[in-house]
């Protein structure tokens, strides 16, 4: 892969050529749009709760994966009114597996307010609803109000860097070039058009340049390494978090705790303390233990989840004490606690 440091500067495209790109991209989008369950109903007026629980849902997932999460929660809250009625641990259960709980327990917040108030209706009523930021307001603003704003997100990162070889778009950047070049008449269509070529064919790492509606136009495809832009973001380190874990009960009746904090906050799981810097398992777990209050038991395993940075190392023990069992399959559980428990399940350990 050649370095974009040696390919052509960043140039801005030639206004004489924008309407021959939008005419491109939304003839292709006419051909090839995919198929989404968030996509019934007019270009420009699409159900907005529909799009918006998309939006919110999606972030940070694939499509594919999403689209299995997406079905199952439109089927228990077909509706901002089902979901604003439905107490919050009902949202979380219907949210599991999503990661990134806050996005659930504040789209619930904002049901709440919306089945009050009614739908926002521009993207300034939308951005002012808890946990919508600028991309998820362009997008229910774009795709349900046809609201001249453009979206910007991972896809339309890429497409747009490639289109003008910028390797290091910074998020102004990508904004002033996608508000350059949106389609003012048809947003709504012109926006998931970006989205659906930086999904199908402008991909990160294979871009299928033969197949792209914008190729007489792409500078970073006329420098012969399409894929090397945007270069590759510096990642954030990863930290190490180790943790214990008692299992009172069984993998399926358990003592679980509700859990605190931005990243899980809402979910049930088994009562857990981090190790402090310095601390061996076996002394945290005594801590643990005497706030329960419990007997320690007998170590059952451990295991590693990756999530948002964070690596956790969990170290998993049994204990005993006279404290109410939950029904582990009713309760919203993070995955790292299905996997303590899927961990505690194996054979050799009951
Ligand atoms: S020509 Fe290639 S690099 Fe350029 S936008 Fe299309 S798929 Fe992406």
């Amino acid at each position: 892969m050649a370095s974009p440091a040696s390919a052509p500067p960043a140039a801005a495209l030639d206004p004489a050529d924008l309407s021959a790109v939008r005419a491109a991209l939304l003839a292709w989008f006419g051909r090839t749009a995919r198929t989404l369950p968030w996509r019934g109903g007019q270009e420009g007026a699409r159900d907005p709760y529909r799009v918006w629980v998309a939006e919110i849902l999606l972030q940070q997932t694939q499509v594919a994966r999403g689209t299995v999460y997406y079905d199952r929660f439109l089927t228990a809250f077909p509706t901002v009114q089902d979901l604003a009625a439905a107490p919050q641990e009902a949202v979380l259960k219907a949210w599991e597996g999503c990661g990134y709980y806050a996005r659930a327990r504040n789209l619930h917040r904002a049901a709440q307010q919306v089945a009050q108030d009614g739908f926002p209706h521009s993207y300034d009523g939308w951005l002012a609803l808890p946990g919508v930021g600028p991309y998820t307001a362009a997008a229910v603003s774009s795709l349900a109000l046809n609201e001249a704003r453009a979206v910007n997100d991972g896809n339309v990162r890429r497409v747009l860097a490639r289109l003008h070889a910028e390797p290091q778009p910074t998020p102004a950047w990508v904004q002033a070039r996608a508000d350059a070049l949106l389609d003012s008449a048809r947003p709504g269509a012109w926006n998931e058009a970006v989205m659906d070529l930086g999904a199908t064919v402008c991909t990160p790492a294979a871009p299928r340049c033969g197949a792209c509606p914008l190729q007489p136009w792409c500078a970073a495809f006329a420098s012969g390494a399409p894929a090397a832009y945007p270069a590759p973001k510096v990642r954030a380190a990863v930290r190490d978090v180790p943790v214990v874990a008692v299992l009172i009960g069984t993998p399926q009746q358990a003592v679980l705790e509700r859990r605190v904090g931005a990243l899980l906050g809402g979910l049930m799981g088994l009562p857990a303390e981090p190790l402090a810097s310095g601390e061996t398992p076996q002394a945290a777990l005594e801590r643990l233990c005497a706030r329960l209050p419990a007997h320690p038991g007998a170590f059952l395993g451990s295991l590693t989840h990756v999530m948002t940075h964070r690596r956790v190392t969990l170290h998993l023990y049994a204990a005993q004490a006279d404290l109410p069992r939950h029904l582990v399959a009713q309760e919203a559980l993070s995955r790292l606690d299905q996997k303590a428990l899927a961990l505690a399940a194996q054979p050799a350990l009951l």
